[in-house]
Parts: C-alpha cells; structure tokens; sequence
C-alpha cells in the first residue's frame, strides 16, 4: 500500500525545484554561462570563515562531544548561547528554556503547526506566500487560508486579516524578510497586525468563555538579510509569538539543516506550547538538531551576515530592469526581486522567457497570479549577462 497524499506530494515536487532542475540540464546541452538561472534561494555567499574555523576546532573534540546525539531540544549551552546572543540584540530576558534546536526553519515551521493545531483548525497565510507552507498546514492536518497582502506594498493587510479569522483560526503566519516579495513588515504594519488579533482574541474569548489566543508565527531566516530596513522584533509586540529561525540564510548553511524555535516561556500557555513542539519534532522523527552544525552555531551566533555580494546584486538588477521599463516591488530585505510579469499569466511569461534561457518563478506558486519571482543570490556574472536577454524579452511585449 502506498499513502495516495504522500505519493502526490513526491511526485509532484515543488515548481521551484523543476525549474532548477531543468537549468541543469539546459546549462550541460548549452552551457552554463548561457543559462540564466534565477529560480533556488540557494545563498551565493559563501560561509563565513568563522564556520570553517568552529568546524576545525571541533574536530579536534572527542569524537562523541561532535557527533553524539544532544539532547531532543539542543545542547544546552548552544541553546543558552542562543538565547543570549537574543537578548544582547533585543533587550530581552530568554534563557535556554526559550530555545528548541531544529533541523533548519521547515523544521521550525513543521513543528511549530503540529504543535498549535488540531485537525481541522485553519491557519492564514499572507498572500504571495512561501509554497511549502501549504504542505506543512496540510501535513498537521490543518486548513490553509489564503489572505492577500496589500497589492501595492506587499505589507500585511491587516483588516483582511482580521476579516478571515474564524473560531478554527489557530495561526497566522508571517515571514519578512518576505520570500518571495523581499518586502520588510514595518513597525506600524505589525503594529496593526496585532491589534487585529488581539481584538480577535478578545470576542473569541467572550464567545467562548476561554481564552484561545491566535498564535503569530514569524517565520524569520532572512532576518540578517536586509538592506538597512529595520526588522522588528516580533515577541516584543505580541505574547503569542513563535519564532521560526535558521541559518540557512544568515551564514549560508542551507545544506546543514540548523535552526531554532523560540517560544518565550511567559506563560503556562507558552510552556504547553513548547512541550508540543518538543512532541511534534519527536513524532517527525527528527530526534536532534546536527551536533556539529548545533556547535557551530554556538560559536558564530555573533558572526554577522554578508549582505554587500547582494545589495550589489540588487542594485545591478533593479536599476536595469527600470530602465528596460519592468516595474517590480523595491526589495528591503531577502534576495528575491517580484517582477510584474509583462502578460496576466505568469506562467505563460515564465515560457516566453524560457526561449531566452531566462528562468525565473511564476507567482502562481506563491498562491497569485501575474508576476514572477527572480532570485538574485547569483554570481553577479549571472545577473549581468542576463541583461540582454531580459532587454529582448521586453522587447518582445512591444516594451
Ligand atoms: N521559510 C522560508 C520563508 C524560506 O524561504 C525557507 C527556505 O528557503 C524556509 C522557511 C526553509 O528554510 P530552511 O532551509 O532553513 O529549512
């Protein structure tokens, strides 16, 4: 017997993934340098030399202390490292009780829904959305609810928000730096989010006759990638906030599958919380974070963010994208450009620009239709001999 939903997802894949997958083959039939891959969030920063050095002095360890299993929730001195690194940065008061060590943000994510869901809850999405985020809601048994961001900022819409929470809402999630819009939430913008659950909350519990808080899941691994926007901290404005973080962006370790899940103990709501989450990653099977990646990050959670290879590389792109007349969202963080695609149907746009071995993400699997996602995390070489190309696409709308 085989599970039918598995089987779907398996074959089905992810659109991001075919695309990536054919600039493969395209570069080995035509060669590399003419194909213009725009499609993986695969950060084209290379690690700090700080990882290097972290992963050579724990190589010189006893061989359990870096390759044991830690503990389910992390080794507690990476866990108590993160937390203090936190509050140095935010003010804060969090010890390692906060932390649960994960294997990288769709961990983070995954457990964090298991965790505050039951079957049949729904759980909002801010529309264009990260497409895996479907999968995990759907995984944990949960509804996904689709809520269209502002279409000129691409900022949450606060009152659409409000306007789809239901008795089943147990959670909205959010991610800004937005992939796949670069979009920052600013103060204000999250500001009014809150009131917007908080006045839910509120006439839920007088409904109910209990309190059943919205939890807010800020989704946060391009945190460190931004181009001087202000990110704020999202516990600092509401209780029930949990924080989805990795390092997959921040120190380009995508591939090493290390993160964390915060949740601020404040409550026993929140300590209920967390058990759940420890429950959840244990009921995945993901037993512990990668001990010498959890070591790494004890050493580098300092270490900042290379973000100059990709202001570069945003400026290279947005400046001449303008003067082709392309219009796009100005990104404050991440490093993806949101493109308007230059006919309705992305899809149909992404094929035209397939003749000219450009290959960007058509929106409709963020969950919108109409323009296109282009991942700068590029070698500049890339973005730069895709000019002409871009240039003759435009062209060929009569641009
Ligand atoms: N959330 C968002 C918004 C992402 O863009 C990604 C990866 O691109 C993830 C989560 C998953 O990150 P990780 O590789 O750390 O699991």
């Amino acid at each position: 017997m085989i599970n039918d939903t598995m089987y779907a997802r398996g074959a089905e894949s992810s659109v991001i993934r075919e695309i990536f997958t054919y600039a493969n083959e395209r570069k080995a039939q035509i060669g590399a340098e003419n194909v213009f891959d725009f499609s993986l969030g695969n950060p084209s920063v290379p690690a700090p030399d700080e990882v290097r050095q972290s992963i050579e002095r724990s190589l010189k360890l006893p061989p359990e202390q870096v390759h044991g299993y830690t503990p389910a929730p992390g080794a507690p001195e990476v866990r108590t490292a993160v937390a203090e690194s936190l509050n140095r940065r935010f003010g804060t008061n969090y010890t390692m009780a906060d932390v649960f060590m994960t294997v990288g943000a769709a961990a983070s994510v995954s457990c964090t829904l298991g965790a505050v869901t039951c079957p049949g809850d729904e759980v909002i999405v801010i529309a264009p959305y990260f497409p895996e985020y479907r999968v995990w809601i759907e995984t944990a048994g949960a509804v996904c609810i689709e809520v269209l961001a502002d279409q000129e900022t691409f900022q949450v819409d606060p009152e659409a928000v409000a306007a789809a929470i239901t008795d089943r809402t147990a959670a909205v999630i959010i991610d800004s730096p937005n992939n796949p819009t670069g979009a920052v939430y600013t103060r204000e913008n999250l500001e009014k989010l809150v009131d917007a659950l908080e006045r839910a909350n509120t006439e839920r519990e007088a409904r109910l006759g209990h309190p059943q808080p919205i939890v807010l899941i800020s989704d946060e691994p391009y945190r460190e990638i931004t181009y001087g926007a202000e990110v704020p901290w999202v516990p600092s404005l509401y209780e029930h906030t949990v924080v989805c973080y990795s390092y997959s962006k921040s120190l380009s370790l995508p591939g090493e599958r290390v993160g964390w899940v915060l949740v601020p103990q404040v409550s026993e709501g929140a300590r209920r919380v967390m058990t759940a989450v420890a429950g959840t990653a244990r009921s995945l099977g993901f037993v512990c974070a990668p001990s010498l990646f959890q070591r790494v990050v004890m050493d580098c959670v300092d270490v900042p963010s290379d973000v100059a290879a990709y202001a570069r590389n945003r400026d290279l792109l947005t400046q001449a994208l303008s003067q082709m007349g392309y219009t796009y969202v100005e990104p404050g963080g991440a490093f993806y450009l949101w493109v308007r695609a230059l006919e309705p149907d992305a899809e149909a746009f992404c094929e035209r620009a397939r003749a000219y071995e450009l290959l960007p993400v058509p929106s409709n699997s963020f969950g919108v239709e109409g323009w296109v996602r282009v991942g700068y995390c590029v070698a500049p070489e890339v973005i730069e001999r895709s000019l002409p190309a871009w240039k003759r696409l435009a062209e060929d709308y009569g641009l």
